[in-house]
């Protein structure tokens, strides 16, 4: 019996010492610079860090350059620009951006749909000049959307789109795989302590130099930007919200917003008005989060439980607060407006 407890005791020493972050005592450089419509916020911890936060910003610029629709040139609009003609030679980190949203669409089935493009490009909630499209045309171009029309040949480094007029829109994930190759090079370059925000992305690198873990903000839907409902406690994680609040118009007084219901082709509108993810991986939780928006707070609750290593936070048009078991000791309720209520789920 003494022999066990002895043993017991030496593996929760073991697990606390290899679990426990150590402290850093390098002072961090933070920088701020625009890139993929949003400021990219670094903050790193390590003797080189501006030199490393340049290395980011010139991967994260590239990305960029490969994958958006909102400007001329790059692999996702040539694939665009082909659709319906045939395949597309595509790099690799375009390749695996496109499979990982084939994934999550299909596991969706198709509430993240990744070829939502037609129905974004028609509302243009981002653009100077969005519109409430006719139901007609919104209709007709609900056949255009379908993710089971993108092909992708890995071994042949190339896609396709089969309908002419098809547009892919990596707007809900790629700012996740930015996220994790900036990770990446934070630890190629021997960083141990650091954080990136894009937009609603966060990410952490290991812990907070005095050894704790990260408090990262949720963000108050219905306050000013910087307030906060909540806060979730993380070491070597992303923590990523979607929510209408982020991109919207107003037209005879109905707010639109821009995350797409592929079923429908309005803005969706499941009772959530904003979701987080917190995951080990920043793409899938980019991807997760824009999902969860679309699905509402039962089918999105019972569908990240049924993955493994992702938790969410549910915030309800009604400002009530839902979160997933596995979130239980990492999620406090701070909430300044004291308008918002936790709502255990049964
Ligand atoms: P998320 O919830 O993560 O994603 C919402 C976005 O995903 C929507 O804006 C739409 O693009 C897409 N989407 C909507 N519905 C669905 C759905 N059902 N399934 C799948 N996807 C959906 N913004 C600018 O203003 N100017 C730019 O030049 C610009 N360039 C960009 C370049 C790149 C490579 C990327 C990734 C983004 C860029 N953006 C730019 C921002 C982009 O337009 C989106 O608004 C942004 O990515 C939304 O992120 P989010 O975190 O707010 O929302
Ligand atoms: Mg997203």
């Amino acid at each position: 019996m003494r022999n066990r407890i002895a043993i017991l005791s030496l593996i929760y020493v073991l697990f606390f010492i290899f679990s426990a972050c150590s402290t850093i005592e390098t002072v961090p450089v933070e920088t701020e610079k625009f890139a993929m419509g949003t400021f990219i916020i670094q903050r790193i911890y390590s003797d080189d860090a501006e030199n490393i936060s340049n290395k980011v910003i010139e991967r994260i610029k590239k990305i960029e350059e490969d994958m958006t629709i909102n400007k001329q040139g790059g692999e996702i609009n040539s694939l665009n620009g082909s659709a319906g003609k045939g395949y597309v030679n595509l790099s690799q980190d375009t390749l695996y951006v496109l499979a990982e949203a084939l994934r999550i669409s299909e596991a969706s089935n198709g509430a993240f749909d990744v070829t939502v493009g037609p129905l974004v490009k028609a509302w243009g909630v981002s653009d100077k000049n969005p519109i409430v499209p006719l139901d007609n045309d919104i209709k007709n171009l609900l056949n255009l959307v379908n993710y089971k029309d993108l092909q992708i040949n890995m071994n042949e480094s190339k896609a396709k789109l089969n309908k002419e007029g098809q547009i892919v829109d990596v707007g809900g994930i790629a700012k996740g795989y930015a996220t994790d190759e900036a990770l990446d090079i934070y630890r190629e370059n021997g960083v141990k302590s650091a954080l990136i925000s894009l937009g609603g992305n966060v990410a952490a690198l290991g812990c907070k130099p005095d050894g704790s873990y990260w408090r990262i903000g949720i963000r108050n839907p219905r306050g000013a930007e910087g307030s906060y409902i909540g806060v979730v406690s993380v070491k070597d994680q992303s923590v990523v919200s979607s929510g209408d609040y982020e991109r919207n118009f107003e037209k005879d007084g109905i707010m639109y917003h821009h995350i797409i219901d592929p079923e429908t082709g309005y803005p969706a509108k499941s009772g959530l008005i904003a979701t987080t993810i917190v995951s080990d991986i920043s793409i899938e939780a980019d991807a997760l989060s824009t999902t969860v928006f679309v699905l509402g707070l039962d089918k999105g609750m019972e569908f990240i439980e049924g993955l493994d290593g992702v938790e969410a936070v549910f915030i309800t048009e009604d400002k009530k607060i839902y979160i997933t078991k596995g979130l239980k000791d990492k999620f406090k309720i701070e909430d300044e407006s004291k308008e918002f209520e936790y709502v255990e789920k049964g």
